[in-house]
Order: C-alpha cells, then structure tokens, then sequence
C-alpha cells in the first residue's frame, strides 16, 4: 500500500485521529543512511510521530521537527516533516546494531538512552513554538505521547511502529487519537481511548495483517461515531536540499577556505545530513564562490 496519511474526526468532533502509513519512505531512509535495523525502526518511529504531530497543523507551510537527544549508543536523531506530507530525517549513528529487547523486539530505548525529546513547531511565520521534554523510555512513541500530555496538555494516545526484516522495512506507520479540548474534560473518553489503542496489536502487525488505515480506526472508534474524511494524503521522503544551497554553504568558509580548498582537494564535497545526497563542487565552482565574495566585499566598501 502506497505511503499515506487519513483524518477523521469520532465522537461529535470531540475526538481526533490520524493514520499514516510510512513503509516506503522509511525504506528510503534506511538505503540512503545505510540504517541498521534498530536505527530503520528509530528513524522510522520518529518520522511517523512527526507526520502525525504536523497534521494538524493549519496553516500553508507549517512543519514540525522532532529531535530526540539521548546517551544511548544511537545518539539521537532529527526528523523535519511538513504538512504538505514531505518528511526527512537522519540519526547520528546509523550503523549501529542491538540484540532485541526482553519482548524480542528491535531495542530502540536502549538505543537512544536516557535524554530529550525536543518538539519545534513552526507555522513559517513568527517564532516558532518549542518545547522540550525528559524522554520516559527512549521508545519515540511514548515520548512524543508523554510531550503531548503534558507540553500541549492535549490528551493523546499514539501508536507507531517499523518491522524490518533482512530484506528490508515491511512495515511502517502509526496512529494518534487526540481528545480535543472541547471533550478534555471528560474523563471516561481519555480513559476509553487510552484502553482501546493498548489492547490493540502493534500497528506493524495490524499493517502485516493486510488491515488498512480505515480498518484500524474503525477497529477504535467504530461504536463512537466516526467520520473519516476522503481526503488520502500521500507522504513521501523529500529533501528540500539543493546544489545552490550547498554552495551558498561553502561561502561561508571564506575566500582563504576556499583558496585552501582548490589547491589542496581540487574542489570541495557536501554531504546533506538529512538525506545523505552527496554534493561535488569543482575548482570552478569555486573560483566563482571566490569572485562572488570579491565583488560583495567591493560594494560594501
Ligand atoms: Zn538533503
């Protein structure tokens, strides 16, 4: 099935539910990171949550980053995913490999350690909105659950999750439901919610099982009047990184940098630490970098 986000709304608009599926863009990571298995599934949680987080996001351009920071052999990572459904994301050490944990699955709390979870939200406008949070397992999902609750006070309960296997991601995805503020205050729906999305299997086995997206919000909140909008948004793995912007990256360094650059290493080579696009500027690139810097530098004298 083709990587995708649905909404919809239970419960007189009171609650809100996203699904997204993440399988193909979550493979795209772990090939262009060359990711392990315990990185894929990492990566792969933090880029569902992130797509989840930024759809309800109103305004043209808004997007949301997710960075976690841990003291876990995995480091941390950094997902970027706006609400035009693009998403990208990379983490710091992505070779790195654990035995599973005590359920025999992919270890990634002890992959990631004790540390934080950084949430940005930005509307493209203004400041953006930012909030940090102690990480409780390390396990993405209840970390960006726990940041919900308590940094956005909105009551949530959110299911992610990536099955890889040696051929590669299978299955990739999750679900959020969010009581809104209108509903908050009622107790037995958080309590209802929170019992009906534990006592669901994990979202990959759902995934594996042949359910879709509707299926499984049907599966929570089918007796609770849902309406689930016909709008599928496709997700995708993009980068926004370019050749001009890697040379206006380069600039920076300085016209003796960039002297230095020429005559040592014939040219300069980037490498996008979102996507892992590898970018080669030639000695006449950079002679024009140079000239660029010249020519600034005579206008502002
Ligand atoms: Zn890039």
């Amino acid at each position: 099935m083709a990587d995708q986000l649905i909404r919809a709304t239970a419960a007189d608009g009171g609650i809100r539910a996203v699904g997204v599926i993440t399988t193909r863009l979550t493979q795209e990571a772990r090939k262009r990171h060359k990711l392990s298995s315990v990185a894929t599934a990492a990566l792969g949680r933090a880029m569902s949550s992130a797509l989840l987080l930024v759809s309800s996001m109103k305004k043209e351009g808004s997007r949301v980053n997710l960075k976690i920071k841990g003291d876990g052999p995995l480091g941390g990572l950094l997902v970027d995913a706006g609400l035009d459904g693009t998403v990208r994301g990379y983490v710091e050490n992505p070779s790195i490999e654990l035995p599973p944990n005590s359920k025999g699955k992919l270890d990634v709390g002890g992959a990631i350690g004790n540390g934080y979870l950084y949430v940005l939200r930005d509307v493209g406008y203004g400041y953006p909105y930012s909030s940090t949070v102690e990480l409780i397992s390390g396990e993405v999902g209840e970390d960006v659950t726990n940041y919900l609750v308590t940094s956005e006070q909105t009551p949530s309960a959110l299911l992610v999750g990536v099955f890889v296997d040696k051929s590669g991601v299978i299955a990739s995805g999750g679900i959020l439901l969010q009581v809104l503020p209108k509903a908050a205050r009622d107790e037995s729906l958080v309590q209802l919610l929170e019992e009906r999305v534990s006592s669901l299997d994990s979202f990959t086995t759902m995934l594996r099982a042949g359910r879709t997206l509707p299926d499984m919000l049907k599966e929570v909140l089918g007796d609770l009047g849902l309406h689930i909008f016909p709008e599928v948004q496709l997700v995708r793995f993009d980068c926004s990184c370019n050749f001009d912007r890697v040379l206006g990256a380069l600039k920076l360094f300085g016209q003796t940098e960039l002297q230095d650059m020429i005559e040592k290493d014939n040219g300069a080579e980037a490498t996008c630490h979102f996507c892992g696009e590898i970018y080669q500027a030639d000695s006449n690139h950079l002679q024009q970098l140079i000239v660029d810097l010249q020519t600034q530098s005579a206008i502002n004298n």
